[in-house]
């Protein structure tokens, strides 16, 4: 997803807009671009490819304190400097993150008009929108009321007026926007830590608002009246956005994640069974649960499932967002639907929250306080993981997966399927978590990384829960390290898979489960005698016969109900140091964007 900055203040505008975008950067983009107001005109500077790129196209000496910057991921339109953001019609500049639906009916009706276009983008006409309306009413906050009926699709917009030289506009629908205020700066940002470095007050933009920044903020409801807004503060802090030296965003947030199990945790256990009751909705009240996602919070979803269906008596469904929108549902109201998104902004779970809620109740559990996910939805879930700012997920996957975790003990005790002794027993469990999650950081995995890169192929195989865990790490050696693997539940595999293992093929298994090893290790000796090399991740209860491992990590053993989220983390680091060695761009993986909004 890409990003959108705006400023206007005492500082030097140029530089406050390049340091904004390279926080913005790990959103994913392809293009970078500035406009900013000097001696009374505007101008622009867009180039594709990295922000480097523009940053030598700048000139920092020049005064200006107001401005715009944008990075791009292109949807319509090539990735070239003429596509890339701002544009300017007539006399108005805008930056654009989302999809303007009916672009090419208004690009007719303005071509008519004569207005001309330079980039192929959906996004330049609404420039060219903005100065036919202008032009015809010349009030601009008019303007904005009418553009939002006028647009279909997604967008988040600054805007810059010719006529209105001190002021940025910003308007927003099913793209987020926030509006950051310090003493003497006011921005608008995709996000807050683009303002972090200069500060944690912010103010959250909804579809039905436009936002007038200049040395004051002013805030108008869709009858034009100025509201009064709360100025939020963000609990966070800069080092969260920062890599506080670590090589990469992704290692730093690995790192993070037995302190985040322990946010993550921390308000459903504190008063033990209380808490874990009061502050989880009545799942109980409902027949069924249908769990949503996409990409890692749909394999979330998947662990989810297992863990709940486990320990409790409800069914559990999940399906991925994408799919979900677009077909057949058989949702009543004794359904629960529970959507997951660490940034409770992705575009088809976003579309999947609003057909189910049309039906029954919905959950969302997000990692994003203010998102549109978490507001939307009847009931949230906070995952307190902190900014992720690496595109790939770690610290929030695993927050989600403890969440469910959670609500798998909320929903047997209640069931009385759990006693409570046996709950207290397994809090102790998961108050555990972040020691052993800190033991298996510190393993080493890199001779693992130094096999895996010899190989474009690998598998992973793993049974019931464990098959949920290997499509998490299949995916993330996807994401970040560019190489093919796919995963399947371990006695599936000689079901026809079995015809791509050669002398040396990489398979990683897992078996976390005591119970069901025995035939985990079956199917890993069948898939060892075709030539595979077996990369085990076990418990070190488990026992494994001689000969048909290559190599071997041992996880502690510990309680069933935690054992499998402690794999989580060799499948992340094994990712990592395999993508390193590849030289891959780890934080900001090609192709892949950290919110996905289209
Ligand atoms: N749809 C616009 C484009 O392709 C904006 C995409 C974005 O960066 O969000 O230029």
């Amino acid at each position: 997803m890409s990003g959108i900055i705006g400023y206007v203040g005492a500082k030097n505008a140029i530089k406050v807009l390049t340091t904004s975008l390279e926080a913005l950067e790990y959103r994913g983009y392809d293009s970078a671009g500035i406009a900013y107001l000097t001696c009374n005109r505007i101008e622009i500077i867009k180039t594709s490819g990295k922000l480097q790129n523009l940053k030598n196209k700048i000139n920092y000496s020049i005064n200006t304190n107001i401005g715009i910057g944008h990075t791009r991921w292109a949807t319509h339109g090539k990735v070239n400097d003429l596509n890339a953001h701002p544009h300017k019609v007539g006399k108005f500049t805008i930056v654009h993150n989302g999809i303007i639906e009916n672009y090419e009916a208004l690009k007719k009706i303005l071509t008519k008009e004569k207005y001309k276009f330079k980039s192929e983008t959906d996004s330049e006409i609404i420039a060219g929108l903005l100065d036919k309306l202008y032009s015809e009413k010349s009030d601009i906050l008019k303007v904005l009321k009418q553009i939002k009926k006028l647009l279909a699709g997604s967008y988040a917009l600054a805007i810059l007026c010719d006529d209105i030289p001190g002021t940025i506009y910003a308007i927003r629908k099913d793209s987020p926007l926030i509006i950051g205020t310090s003493d003497n700066d006011n921005f608008v940002a995709s996000d807050v830590p683009a303002i972090l470095k200069y500060t944690k007050k912010y103010i959250l933009l909804e579809s039905n608002e436009i936002a007038e920044i200049n040395q004051k903020i002013t805030i108008y409801d869709d009858t034009l009246t100025p509201v009064n807004k709360e100025v939020l503060t963000f609990d966070g802090n800069i080092e969260d956005a920062e890599k506080n030296g670590f090589d990469h965003f992704m290692l730093k947030e690995i790192y993070e994640e037995p302190k985040v199990l322990k946010q993550t945790m921390a308000p459903f256990l504190k008063f033990g069974l209380e808490s874990l009751i009061n502050e989880m909705p009545d799942f109980t009240k409902y027949h069924k649960i249908q769990i949503i996602g996409s990409g890692s919070a749909y394999n979330a979803g998947l662990t989810g499932k297992y863990l709940i269906e486990k320990y409790s008596n409800m069914p559990v469904n999940v399906d991925m967002a994408s799919e979900f929108i677009d077909k057949k549902t058989l949702l009543d109201k004794n359904t629960l639907v529970i959507l997951i998104s660490q940034s409770g902004e992705t575009a088809d779970t976003m579309a999947a929250l609003r057909k189910a809620k049309e039906i029954t109740n919905t959950l969302a559990i997000s990692n994003v306080l203010s998102s549109s996910l978490a507001r939307e939805a009847d009931n949230f879930i906070y995952t307190k993981a902190g900014p992720e700012i690496a595109v790939t997920t770690t610290k929030a996957y695993l927050a989600q997966i403890t969440v469910l975790s959670l609500i798998a003990l909320n929903i047997a005790y209640k069931q009385k399927l759990l006693t409570e002794k046996k709950v207290y027993e397994i809090i102790k469990d998961l108050e555990k978590l972040p020691k052993l999650t800190k033991q298996m950081i510190k393993t080493n995995y890199q001779d693992i990384a130094h096999y895996l890169v010899n190989y474009p192929n690998c598998f992973y195989i793993g049974k019931g829960i464990d098959y949920t865990l290997c499509k998490e790490g299949a995916l993330k050696l996807r994401e970040i390290a560019y190489l093919n693997s796919s995963c399947y539940p371990a006695g599936e595999f000689k079901y026809g898979t079995m015809a791509l293992i050669e002398e040396g093929t990489p398979v990683i298994a897992i078996i976390t489960d005591k119970k069901i090893a025995n035939k985990t290790i079956k199917n890993i000796e069948e898939i060892k005698t075709k030539g595979a090399y077996i990369i085990l991740i076990v418990a070190d209860n488990i026992k494994i016969p001689k000969n048909i491992t290559d190599k071997i990590i041992k996880i502690p053993a510990t309680s069933d109900f935690i054992q499998t989220i402690i794999a989580v983390i060799p499948l992340q680091l094994i990712s990592y140091e395999t993508a390193k060695l590849l030289d891959r761009d780890i934080d900001k993986p090609k192709n892949l964007a950290k919110t996905v909004t289209t």
